[in-house]
């Protein structure tokens, strides 16, 4: 079974180290674009139907890790700077979206 023994923020990278002896890179700005909640979700739909440009703008510490735990055995919730923790993210959506 798949387990994370090792989490790592080195630069603007989530480094995860997995029980079998491999590695997985996930950019920081890919990690909150691809945050998996409801509301993230939910808003990227309302931006894309009703809102022609996405705003560049985002607030301090949208991309920034405050701090990272541990959910059961199959996944990782991460707080954010500014204060976004709704986002559960499963091994598997980690693996998903590193590089
Ligand atoms: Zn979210």
């Amino acid at each position: 079974m798949k387990e994370l023994i090792k989490i790592e923020l080195k630069e603007n990278k989530l480094i995860l180290s997995w029980n079998d002896n491999t590695n997985s890179k996930v950019n920081l700005k890919k990690l909150r674009d691809e945050c998996p909640c409801v509301n993230c979700k939910g808003e990227s739909v309302i931006f894309d139907s009703y809102i022609p440009i996405k705003s560049p703008f985002k607030p301090a510490g949208f991309y920034e890790i405050k701090s990272i735990e541990p959910v059961g055995n199959y996944a990782i919730q991460i707080i954010w700077k500014d204060g976004h923790n709704t986002g559960i993210y499963s091994y598997d959506i980690l693996k998903k979206i590193s590089d």
